[in-house]
């Protein structure tokens, strides 16, 4: 039987992805992202902040 279970967002399991610290393009806020994220929103200006850029800018 085939049971549907819920992805659980925080759960990384066997997962390799390590957290990647930068800064915001747009307003230099301090991101986190991690290496399995392709982009994420900024919390303070709200621009998109993509992996390539935050690789650009990271601290
Ligand atoms: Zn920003």
């Amino acid at each position: 039987m085939n049971e549907e279970r819920p992805l659980k967002g925080c759960a990384v399991e066997g997962r390799n992805v390590s957290p990647i610290t930068c800064r915001c393009p747009g307003c230099g806020e301090e991101l986190e992202m991690f290496s399995d994220d392709s982009k994420i929103t900024c919390p303070k200006c709200g621009r998109e902040v993509t992996i390539e850029e935050c690789r650009a800018n990271r601290i």
